[in-house]
């Protein structure tokens, strides 16, 4: 099956936003390609678009005139399912519903040779149920391009209960050959990238709902300092609020409306609105002409004295970076021992967020307590966001803002809001990540994969909370669940297994 695949003739349906991007990425790899669609000239219409834009990239000294001409020459249209009969794959990428995609492979199965492979570009349909219309389902599986195809380097493939391994296996060497990376998951809601990815819209646009602070600010923690690209915010500004919307609502009644996916208000308000984003001109933020630049509410040179004494409590090996930077750069003296990691400067505690507030955590150790927020990396980030106790005074806190504007990052005050925003975020996602891997829905290496590059996440969420350590990840979730008193912030059995070894032996980490 695989070697005729692998150089053979591929059929692409649906010549839309997906469509027209992964015949490119097809006929880039060598394959002739043949593309139809049912509304009338729209292949020829996205062929000649491509061809405009490819040939403005050879203008522009960007692309190889031979290269670029060859890849056209190998796309052409297609006007009837008929001329895809001899495709040794057939890939759709039509409108997102059920119906029609059963519909078009019913009538692709009595067309085409029982050798020819079928893959549907669905981002949020069942495989299974899609596949459940063929006479032979086991020929078909999901092959989940991201947008743009041709840029983003991840592939999702994606098994229905029926397909064979072999159509798998086949798919992963012609990814490979395409120059994509692939994972391979079992069709459940959302696959990996769209379902472990909830979270990271979902606790900012709470923190919006919350008026924890502006839009800017919160983008600006998950962004300058959480070591994300993109704020979550921004980023659902881009992809479209209509969308974003769309795909959290279909995983949410996917999953039988599990309060861990619930749908944001705010958000349905934008949509409501016509609010949705760069398309629209404005989202969260705006995008008119005037628009001036978002001001992020950075706290302004603290005025006191550095800190005469700060040390630091603890095994900090889960926060290395961090107690590298203090110690090189405020000259903190280590102090081991079993205690969980925290910096005393002077009579100030400050310490990671645990998903408690900082007002609890001052009134459980008696001292002013200033928290401060997860990076992916603190020798690298720009900003570090943190919170203080009510109770302590402004030189506590402005004692802990020195400290942190001396390593060279500005402070992002937040109000006191437990896990603060990327602890949290990243909480909610390995747990999500480790569901995915408890429930057999993809391994954990594909699983970080899949975030790494589906959507350029600075860590994977598997290996980050690994080696932020499971139990703080644990307390995190158990506090927020605590705080909050809703099932969203329920920790995953896996994560319960992984945080106490001893209590689970064979835990793996
Ligand atoms: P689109 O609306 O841009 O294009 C869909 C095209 O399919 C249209 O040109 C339409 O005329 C054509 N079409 C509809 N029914 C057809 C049929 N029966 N036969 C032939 N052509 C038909 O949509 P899109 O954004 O390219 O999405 C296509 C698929 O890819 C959907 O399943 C979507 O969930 C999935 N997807 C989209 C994205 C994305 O970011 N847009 C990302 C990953 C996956």
């Amino acid at each position: 099956m695989n070697a005729p695949l692998l150089n053979g003739q591929v059929a692409v349906i649906g010549a839309g936003t997906m469509g027209i991007g992964i015949a490119q990425v097809a006929a880039a790899a060598g394959h002739p390609v043949r593309l139809f669609d049912i509304a009338p000239a729209a292949a020829q219409r996205a062929i000649d678009d491509l061809a405009r834009r490819l040939r403005q990239r050879v203008d522009g000294g960007k692309a190889d005139a031979a290269t670029t001409e060859a890849l056209l020459a190998r796309l052409e249209r297609a006007d009837s399912l008929e001329q895809l009969a001899d495709c040794a794959l057939v890939i759709e990428a039509v409108a997102e519903n059920l119906a029609i995609k059963q519909g078009l492979f019913r009538d692709l199965e009595a067309l085409c040779s029982p050798t020819t492979l079928f893959a549907s570009n669905t981002s949020s349909l069942s495989i299974t149920a899609i596949a459940g219309a063929l006479q032979h389902p086991a020929r078909m599986a999901g092959l989940h391009f991201f947008n743009p195809a041709p840029l983003m380097k991840l592939v999702e493939i994606v098994s229905g209960l029926e397909t064979a391994t072999e159509t798998l296996a086949a798919l992963q060497a012609l990814a490979q050959r395409w120059g994509k990376q692939s994972v391979v998951c079992r069709s459940t809601p959302g696959f990996i990238v769209n379902r472990v990815a909830r979270p990271f819209y979902a606790e900012t646009l709470r923190a919006l709902e919350e008026r924890v602070a502006d839009a800017a600010t919160l983008d600006a923690v998950l962004r300058d300092a959480g070591g994300f690209a993109m704020g979550p915010l921004q980023l659902t500004d881009l992809i479209g609020q209509d969308v974003n919307y769309a795909v959290t609502d279909s995983v949410y009644q996917a999953f039988y409306q599990d309060p861990r996916f619930t749908p944001s208000l705010v958000q349905q308000e934008l949509v409501a609105a016509g609010h949705l984003g760069r398309k629209s001109g404005r989202g969260f933020y705006r995008y008119d002409a005037q628009r001036s630049a978002a001001e992020i509410a950075f706290a302004p040179p603290a005025q006191v004295a550095l800190p005469q004494r700060v040390t630091l409590h603890g095994d900090w090996s889960s926060l290395a970076d961090l107690a590298q930077l203090l110690s090189e750069n405020a000259g903190a003296i280590k102090q081991p021992g079993q205690t969980s990691p925290h910096v005393t400067i002077d009579d100030v505690t400050m310490m990671l967020t645990n998903g408690k507030t900082a007002g609890q955590l001052a009134d459980e150790r008696g001292t002013p307590v200033v928290l401060f927020d997860l990076c992916a990396d603190y020798a690298h980030a720009s900003a570090i966001a943190i919170s203080c106790a009510a109770q302590n005074e402004a030189q506590h806190n402005a004692k802990a803002i020195r400290l942190l504007q001396s390593l060279g990052k500005q402070v992002i005050p937040l109000p006191d809001y437990p896990g603060l925003l990327t602890m949290r975020t990243l909480a909610m996602l390995a747990n999500e990540a480790l569901d995915v891997v408890n429930k057999g829905v993809a391994g954990a290496e594909d699983t970080d994969l899949a975030m790494l590059r589906g959507v350029n996440y600075p860590r994977g969420p598997l290996a980050w909370g690994a080696a932020l350590g499971w139990r703080h990840i644990l307390a995190t979730l158990e506090n927020l669940q605590r705080y909050y008193g809703e099932a969203r912030y329920r920790p995953m059995p896996l994560l319960r297994r992984y945080a106490s070894p001893a209590a689970f032996p064979g835990a793996e980490r």
